[in-house]
């Protein structure tokens, strides 16, 4: 599992700065990131010329993180991409563990 570019500085410092941002897909196929016009915080970076890009965001629950992974069924997060290995796994193997 290929592992995507992370955000250094994971602690995002929202202090009452309310700019409109938006999610943007990077490219076709890609992974969403936050996006805005104006830049919301330092550690925001330029992107494209136009617009500032921040954390990335979950494909599947659509959370902010810190960090995505490329999955068969998307850009995840980790939390996310170990739910999928883990039902890969148990999907191969038709045994199933009885609840305590
Ligand atoms: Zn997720």
């Amino acid at each position: 599992m290929k592992e995507a570019f992370k955000t250094s500085g994971s602690s995002p410092t929202d202090e009452g700065d309310s700019s409109p941002t938006e999610i943007k897909q990077m490219w076709p196929g890609g992974p969403l990131r936050q996006y805005s016009n104006q830049r919301p915080a330092s550690n925001w970076i330029p992107y494209d010329g136009v617009g500032y890009v921040g954390s990335y965001v979950c494909n599947s629950c659509g959370k902010v993180t810190s960090g995505v992974y490329q999955t068969l069924e998307g850009w995840m997060c980790a939390e996310h991409r170990d739910n999928i290995q883990i039902q890969r796994l148990s999907g191969k193997n038709s045994h199933r563990r009885a609840a305590a």
